[in-house]
């Protein structure tokens, strides 16, 4: 017969054994009853977008979550990009990062106000910035869809990594893996606003290849790793999705680069954030992305006139798919005044009554 104490070591080391597994299953269900409930909470997402690189930003914005939920806050997507204390490969960790305790300080500060705060990694473009390139291609040159080509990034925007490089995608996912789990995220953005460079007559595998359908194959990648996985949701910028020529929109906010046709090629229930930041009469690419079928997510910036009527028009979409309103910020307002700047405070309110 087993004494008590012996049953308690027993039990002891079944927990010791299944202890890890159970617990991620466990924060991981915790997560997603958390994500149904703000859903419930919140029929309407009033967002704010900015960047957060280092611990001291993560704290300005921790000091302001209780102000910016004054103003109707309910979402932040934090896009961190490759700021942050990497488990997984911490040869990309730049000089300046997020930690992981300082992430999941600000994610449980979030969560407790009610807010759902979306960590964000640009994947596939952006990958340089001016002179400046990002730590993956820097470490990992043989990712680059243009290997070797414009020194200095003189003459390109921004460098992309190759969606059919066969290796790029591991490292990539454990880099998202480090941050949804840093942030205890039930959602992740994985920007890919911008690409202008894909199937570049410079990359081996894509030269000559359809723009569309390596899009899609990035996109498809990512999804099934954090749809289908990681069972979280997906989010990202939408411009290469809409055709430029067709809906009247500039090469930047949609697609002169012939990846328009991956809008039939990806899953529906990617939330798409279609941005736009120049004042219109109409913005027609938000009714085309909920008649696809996709959730929509209006993104404006300044000046304060144009978010006022991107917001505005979208107000006018009555849609269940129509998810509310995003402001991004870029650089143009401090994180401490972030909850004062009208762009934000003014058009954040026309969504107060849903
Ligand atoms: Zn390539």
């Amino acid at each position: 017969m087993k004494t008590f104490a012996s049953w308690v070591v027993v039990g002891s080391l079944i927990f010791a054994v299944a202890g890890p597994v159970a617990r991620a299953a466990e924060s991981r269900s915790a997560r997603a009853a958390w994500a149904r409930e703000w859903r419930a909470d919140n029929p309407v997402w009033r967002g704010v977008h900015l960047s957060v690189h280092s611990d001291a930003q993560a704290d300005q914005l921790a000091a302001q979550l209780t102000a910016l939920k004054a103003v109707g806050v309910n979402a932040l997507v934090v896009e961190v990009d490759y700021s942050y204390e990497f488990k997984s490969h911490p040869e990309l960790r730049p000089p300046q990062i997020v930690t992981q305790a300082k992430a999941q300080e600000l994610a449980q500060e979030a969560r407790s106000l009610g807010i759902r705060l979306i960590p964000q990694l640009n994947c596939l473009g952006h990958q340089s910035w001016a002179k400046v390139t990002d730590p993956l291609l820097v470490k990992y040159p043989q990712f680059d869809e243009t290997p070797g080509q414009f020194p200095g990034n003189t003459n390109i925007y921004c460098r992309s990594w190759c969606p059919q490089n066969p290796d790029v995608n591991k490292v990539v996912f454990a880099l998202i893996d480090d941050l949804a789990d840093g942030f205890d995220a039930d959602a992740f953005h994985v920007g890919m606003d911008e690409v202008f460079l894909i199937a570049s007559e410079y990359c081996p595998r894509c030269r000559g290849g359809d723009p569309a359908k390596l899009f899609a194959k990035a996109v498809n990648d990512l999804h099934q790793h954090i749809v289908g996985k990681r069972k979280l949701e997906m989010l990202m910028w939408s411009d290469r999705l809409l055709d430029a020529q067709a809906l009247g929109y500039s090469k930047w906010e949609a697609s002169a680069n012939g990846t328009s046709g991956a809008i039939d090629l990806v899953p529906k229930d990617i939330i798409l954030c279609d941005w736009h930041y120049e004042k219109r009469a109409s913005y027609p690419s938000v009714p085309f992305f909920l008649e696809k079928g996709f959730r929509v997510w209006p993104s404006g910036w300044q000046p304060l006139e144009a978010a006022q009527a991107f917001s505005a028009f979208a107000k006018t979409q009555k849609n269940e798919r129509m998810l509310g309103y995003l402001g991004t910020t870029w650089g143009k307002v401090k994180i401490p005044e972030m909850a004062e700047w009208p762009p934000i405070m003014q058009v954040l309110h026309q969504w107060d009554s849903n």
